[in-house]
């Protein structure tokens, strides 16, 4: 067969048009997700999407992340994040990989997109290997904790721009989102104390479980953004 320029050119403009048509389903996997995730509810202003049915508690799930994000500095009134639940862990690590992160985390925001992407199976298997302790934390595996944890994230987002938010040390990014979560759950619990809090972080037995050491990183995170905004009156700006 004869190769002519014009014959390259077609192939050239076959392989752009095939890689653009590619890179357009990358893109709709994290902006326009609804084909995978069938199942719907609107509730107290979220809107959630689902792989499988919808879990029958997930109002209730719903109006105690609205109460969590309600508390939140950062928050605004501003819309909140659509929420997609991976009941399918092969669906969360799929996005995870599509996304070019690990995926033994409990969600997973996709802030410009405006979704969140949570893995059913992580965040419940947090809560029993932790027998639901700390309480007030990322730990101790609560839905509507997790989901308020992204809306932080993103709230941060918006605060900051996208390429600020992504300088913030861990520490500080982390530590913030789940004081943020937490806030208005600790504010309503009479039971709550921040000196026990830190006696716990400090007390190795506790963090021994059934399956070896408890990491508490991230729950240190949480206590020194904590100490420095609610003991020391610091906000998120400094
Ligand atoms: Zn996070």
């Amino acid at each position: 067969m004869k190769v002519t320029i014009r014959r390259v050119g077609e192939w050239f403009l076959w392989g752009l048009g095939a890689a653009v048509a590619l890179f357009g389903l990358y893109l709709s996997v994290f902006f326009f997700p609804y084909p995978l995730f069938p199942h719907h509810i609107e509730h107290a202003g979220f809107s959630v999407y689902s792989d499988r049915e919808i879990p029958g508690d997930f109002e209730r799930i719903l109006d105690e992340a609205r109460f969590r994000v309600g508390g939140m500095e950062l928050y605004r009134g501003a819309k909140d994040l659509r929420i997609f639940v991976c009941r399918s862990q092969r669906l969360f690590v799929f996005v995870n990989k599509l996304a070019g992160k690990g995926h033994g985390g409990q969600a997973l925001v996709i802030s410009v997109a405006g979704n969140a992407f949570f893995s059913e199976t992580v965040i419940e298997s947090v809560g029993q290997r932790n027998g639901g302790r700390p309480v007030h934390s990322r730990l101790e595996g609560s839905w509507s904790a997790a989901i308020a944890h992204e809306v932080a994230h993103d709230l941060v987002f918006s605060e900051v721009g996208y390429g600020k938010a992504r300088r913030i040390p861990a520490w500080k990014s982390e530590g913030f989102a789940d004081y943020s979560a937490n806030l208005a759950s600790t504010g309503a619990d009479s039971d709550y104390d921040f000196r026990s809090r830190l006696g716990l972080l400090l007390d190795d037995d506790s963090w021994q479980s059934g399956v070896g050491f408890i990491d508490r990183r991230h729950f240190r995170w949480h206590v020194l953004v904590e100490y420095l905004c609610s003991v020391k009156g610091m906000t998120f700006a400094g």
